[in-house]
């Protein structure tokens, strides 16, 4: 079963809803403009809709219509406050220079703003009100600039925070000013009294689908005396205010809502919401110590808590939450490669990690005891899961596993940790300051020794973390490390390799990118047993990078030694040799360098010998001529040759998975879900091998070393992850790498039959 935490973005609608709408559409279908006895049923139950919504809202006067949503009441008043603004601009009256806006409005607001001011050639100034640390507007600013505005609109409370407008402290920051005054109340409906009568509130709009009504419906409400236009003129609807027939079983089902608002039987009081979010909140600073609440609880809405967790990215905490059947959102949109910060949180002030990593529960006002209860208790889950996966501090000290490459990711920038297994050692390779605490966590939970800190160059784009994560891991430092001489990129001074229990690191100086950079050679001893040391993978940082080489236009680089260090890593790992990027702005994994030189022509003249070290490094500068300065976390540090891939379909639909299943060839089912998802649902009978995305690089080799007609089939939640790793190990040659489409959510609603005798892997 799944708990829906995500009521500040859409609600189910309530069962009373539900039969109001069918009875409007099976029996009181008729058109409320028609006079015969259809349309005056329709028409009464339009009429009582209408006068319950006044109830509510305490709006006894002004005008109350029924429109498809908040977006269309925002445009409808909007449009009528800077139509009016229009008219007196141009009887030759001067206008106030500017309007304004809440800085954590939803986006309708603003872009509304810039839109109708442009279109109807108003160009006045369109400012944001800023904000405090707690979301709260800042009164005295506005007080300061209200006299210069023709229209502030400021929410009645936030969706992504929850946090409640001081509105009689707004109106008194406005009274004396021109403005007319928009308070969007999305999301106060149901929970907060508005009071209309009472506040000097011109324009008011609601949206249904927030509160158990379905989407396509809401109100807006205009204070008697404001200025009004219609936005969609015709047939004289609702006073011809708004034209349309209109929307009855929508209207019918906001009405049935609102009689329930009203009754007090169906929603919880504001005190039993209270205790619910405490209670969620207890079971959120159990399952993840640390956790900090973005919003003031005595300042929001009951219903609505938005939460950062330090170390936790927010994608890491949907897929955690998805994974436990919880469904809560992003408080800010997760990119790719790259988490979009929240504006809103941002406005407020908060640091930039907890801008980026913000979670947003929120719950309806409708919502069962028992929901709740379970939500508390998945989210302990989730906690244990995390805790049991190494990701969180964990009380039971039993060793975990260790996966030899773990690959971690910070806005396309990677981050290894090599270790071994049987020694219990490890060395990280180009630490980030954004990992510090979790790769301390990695290796603390698996009781890991840090043998090396190293980096593959000095990097042009951030100073390195490793003196910082040496100085947090002091601890763990294995005993020749204590005390260590280091150069600057980390490697211990006067030594020739760093032994990794059977694994071996070497480094190969590769100037080019900048003057210090370094490759790294990982072997596995097998010398005694084969005569020769294996070359598992090459650390080969910006020097080459999947479709880029590094840039060489930086202070620091060497453009006439980048061609010849090309070579000599060809020489010295093969063409055909892993080689583990710096940056991965595409998710591709690993490359080799003969996988690089069919898609970049400058590598391959160099390494064909067709490019002299001269004119290598004259044509990379060519490549490199416009581009921007580098800026971290956002500028690939790479002069990229390969900018579009051609659209690659790497999905097979569940029925497509279902033949392969009956096939001759046995396929092989991969879930690169993370561990800690896993373990919240496991995938039962399909019983496939798991290897986490982070984990991916352990098991390329083999996968590719398959029959080439072995179906390779990867699942993850929702698809995208899997399709990353099918595309990784197309490029690596297996062509038969597939993604299920549409992931395990598909896959389980499909109900897929596994054939009786199970499934025979083909490794
Ligand atoms: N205003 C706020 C505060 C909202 O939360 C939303 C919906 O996300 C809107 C406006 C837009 O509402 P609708 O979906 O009804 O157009």
């Amino acid at each position: 079963m799944e708990i829906y935490l995500d009521a500040n973005a859409t609600t189910p609608v309530l069962p009373q809803a539900r039969a109001a709408a069918l009875s409007a559409m099976a029996e009181a279908f008729g058109n409320p403009s028609s006079i015969h006895g259809s349309g005056l049923r329709a028409r009464a139950v339009l009429d009582e809709a209408r006068a319950t919504a006044r109830r509510v809202l305490g709006a006894s006067t002004g005008r109350l219509l029924f429109t498809s949503g908040a977006t269309e009441g925002i445009q409808t008043a909007v449009l009528s406050a800077l139509t009016a603004l229009r008219r007196r601009r141009d009887t030759g009256e001067s206008l106030p220079p500017q309007l304004l806006y809440g800085a954590t409005e939803h986006k309708a607001v603003p872009e509304a703003l810039k839109h109708w001011n442009a279109l109807l050639g108003l160009h006045l100034k369109v400012v944001a009100i800023p904000v405090g640390l707690d979301g709260r507007h800042d009164l005295d600013w506005l007080r300061e600039q209200a006299p210069q505005a023709g229209l502030v609109c400021t929410m009645a409370a936030n969706n992504e925070t929850g946090v409640i407008s001081d509105l009689d402290g707004i109106a008194e920051a406005l009274r004396g000013s021109p403005a007319l005054w928009l308070v969007d109340g999305v999301q106060a409906l149901g929970k907060l009294a508005l009071d209309l009568d009472r506040r000097p509130i011109d324009y008011a709009p609601f949206s249904g689908h927030k509160l158990y009504a379905p989407k396509g419906i809401g109100m807006l409400y205009v204070r008697d005396g404001a200025p009004f236009t219609p936005l969609i003129a015709g047939g004289g609807q609702e006073g011809a205010l708004r034209s349309g027939t209109e929307n009855m079983a929508g209207i019918a089902a906001l009405g049935a809502v609102l009689k329930a608002l009203e009754s007090g039987e169906v929603f919880a009081s504001t005190q039993a919401l209270a205790e619910r979010r405490d209670r969620l909140a207890d079971a959120l600073r159990d399952a993840f110590p640390g956790v900090v609440f973005n919003a003031p609880f005595e300042l929001s809405l009951p219903t609505t808590l938005n939460v950062s967790v330090p170390g936790l990215s927010a994608k890491l905490l949907l897929d955690l939450f998805d994974a436990a059947g919880l469904r809560v959102s992003g408080g800010s949109a997760c990119g790719a490669s790259r988490a979009q910060p929240s504006y809103v949180l941002e406005a407020m002030g908060l640091p930039a990690w907890r801008t980026a990593a913000a979670v947003r529960l929120s719950f309806g006002a409708a919502d069962a005891e028992a929901t709740i209860a379970e939500a508390c208790r998945r989210l302990r889950a989730c906690g244990e899961s995390l805790r049991a996966s190494c990701q969180i501090p964990s009380a039971d000290e039993a060793p975990r596993h260790a996966d030899r490459f773990t690959r971690f990711v910070v806005d396309g920038a990677c981050c290894y940790v090599v270790a071994d297994e049987a020694s219990r050692r490890a060395v990280v390779v180009d630490p980030l300051p954004e990992l510090t605490e979790r790769l301390t966590q990695w290796m603390r939970c698996r009781g890991i020794a840090l043998v090396a800190v190293l980096d593959t160059h000095s990097h042009g784009d951030h100073a390195s973390s490793a003196p910082v994560l040496r100085a947090a891991a002091r601890d763990l430092l294995a005993a020749e490390a204590q005390d260590e001489r280091v150069d600057g990129l980390g490697w211990p001074v006067d030594r020739e390799f760093i032994a990794l229990g059977t694994l071996r690191l070497t480094r190969l100086a590769t100037p080019g990118h900048t003057e210090d950079s370094t490759a790294y050679l990982l072997h596995e001893v097998l010398r005694e047993a084969y005569g020769a040391d294996a070359l598992l993978a090459a650390f080969v940082g910006d020097t080459v990078m999947p479709g880029a080489l590094g840039r060489s236009d930086f202070a620091q680089s060497a453009p006439l030694a980048y061609g010849p260090s090309l070579k000599t890593l060809a020489r010295q790992v093969g063409v055909g040799a892993t080689l583990l990027p710096g940056h991965d702005y595409d998710d591709r994994y690993a490359t080799t360098l003969a996988i690089e030189s069919r898609a970049q022509p400058l590598l391959d003249g160099v390494l064909q010998g067709r490019l002299s070290a001269e004119a290598f490094a004259a044509e990379k500068a060519e490549l490199e001529r416009d581009l921007p300065p580098t800026e971290y976390q956002t500028m690939a540090c790479g002069a990229r040759v390969e900018c579009s891939r051609a659209v690659e379909r790497v999905e097979m639909s569940a029925s497509e998975l279902r033949g392969v299943l009956r096939g001759a060839v046995a396929p092989v089912l991969v879930d690169v879900r993370e561990d800690y998802e896993v373990r919240l649902s496991p995938t039962g009978e399909l019983a496939p091998e798991s290897v986490p995305l982070s984990t991916l690089l352990n098991a390329m080799p083999r996968w590719a070393a398959l029959a080439a007609e072995v179906p390779v089939i990867f699942f993850c939640r929702s698809g995208n992850r899997s399709a990353q790793a099918a595309k990784a190990l197309r490029r690596f040659g297996h062509a038969q790498a597939w993604s299920l489409e549409g992931g395990l959510a598909l896959w389980d609603a499909e109900k897929i039959a596994v054939p009786a005798e199970g499934l025979a892997f083909a490794i």
